[in-house]
């Protein structure tokens, strides 16, 4: 603590320690920062930057020329041939360069597919004159990938590629809703693959798996765009339709149902024929129904059509 005070003492040791400080940040730093001064020439760079950028040997300015400002073009030209967008990029510094004062944030992205995060703070003396520029690039496409990966975990299913439960639950809500702004019709579809245990028992779980991999991509086929198509269970999905009347429900359930006994699952050579029930309900528009209200109902349908013997279509009646 007394060493550190005595820094503090004189002009000197200011100097030196603040000389020590700018190093340290400057090696240690986990971003690649380089110096401009407000002719846009290169004042200084640390190590970090010639990697996040992969600089090329040709274009690293010369480093006893350090502090002696040097062109920036070489830098940029190589930064410039790395990004998906150059011209936005370029445009950007230009505009900040032109603005000194302005504190900036962007991702950017490469060609090589990394992701960075670029920082830039304007330099001023204590005067306020403007100095010049520090830039900061970080590389955060591990961050990027993590990010997308959960994101991709939340909504799609891993198995099938379908909406998962919960997103297709919130994707739902937001259907519902509109449809009871709007006086729009909102239709519901449960469906449950028939015997699904015997195809396990069967062919093995791997078949089972490949069985209810090609069902969604064959009932995705015949299913509207907007119409969305969830995994509710193990072999259970819905699918929600929206501006859809009971007909047009029942229409596309039976589609769903025709085209899943038409023609049997290859999986290792094996033809494996499979079926599905399915049940279908409205929802309401008018009064406080619930998307979970409405799969229940649908739910009810298909426990209706499962014991009318599977491999068919009913509607909620509300007797069962
Ligand atoms: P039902 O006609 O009454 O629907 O008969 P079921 O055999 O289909 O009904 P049950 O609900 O008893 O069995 C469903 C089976 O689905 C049990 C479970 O092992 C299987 N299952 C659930 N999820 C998966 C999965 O992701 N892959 C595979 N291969 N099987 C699954
Ligand atoms: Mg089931
Ligand atoms: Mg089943």
């Amino acid at each position: 603590e007394r060493q550190f005070q005595s820094y503090m003492d004189t002009k000197d040791s200011r100097n030196q320690f603040s000389r020590s400080l700018l190093r340290a940040i400057q090696e240690a730093s986990p971003d690649g920062i380089l110096v401009v001064d407000q002719h846009s020439q290169v004042i200084s760079y640390n190590q970090r930057f010639l990697e996040v950028w992969q600089i090329e040997e040709q274009c690293r300015p010369d480093e006893q020329a350090m502090y002696q400002s040097l062109s920036e073009e070489p830098l940029l030209d190589s930064a410039l041939r790395k990004l998906k967008n150059p011209d936005a990029f370029l445009q950007r510094i230009q505009e900040l360069y032109n603005n000194p004062a302005l504190h900036d944030h962007a991702e950017i992205e490469l060609n090589d597919g990394r992701t960075l995060d670029r920082h830039s703070t304007g330099l001023f003396d204590d005067q306020n004159n403007y100095l010049g520029r520090v830039w900061f690039f970080r590389d955060i496409t591990r961050q990027k990938l993590n990010e997308a990966l959960l994101q991709d975990l939340a909504w799609r299913d891993p198995l099938t590629g379908t909406m998962t439960r919960g997103y297709f639950l919130e994707r739902a809500e937001e259907e519902l809703q509109r449809a009871q702004r709007y006086g729009h019709t909102l239709a519901v579809i449960m469906l449950d693959v028939d015997h699904f245990k015997e195809v396990n028992d069967r062919y093995g779980h791997y078949a089972g798996d490949r069985v209810l991999v090609i069902l969604c991509q064959r009932w995705l086929e015949t299913i509207r765009n907007n119409d969305l198509l969830g995994r509710i269970g193990g072999e259970e999905f819905t699918i929600l339709l929206p501006q859809s009347d009971l007909q047009t429900a029942l229409q596309t359930a039976e589609r769903v149902r025709s085209i899943t006994e038409s023609q049997p699952v290859h999986s290792d050579g094996v033809a494996i024929n499979c079926t599905v029930s399915g049940g279908v309900a409205m929802l309401d528009n008018n009064q406080n129904d619930s998307v979970k209200d409405a799969l229940k109902r649908a739910d009810n349908a298909l426990y209706s059509a499962k014991k009318l013997g599977r491999n068919r279509v009913e509607q909620f009646s509300g007797i069962v």
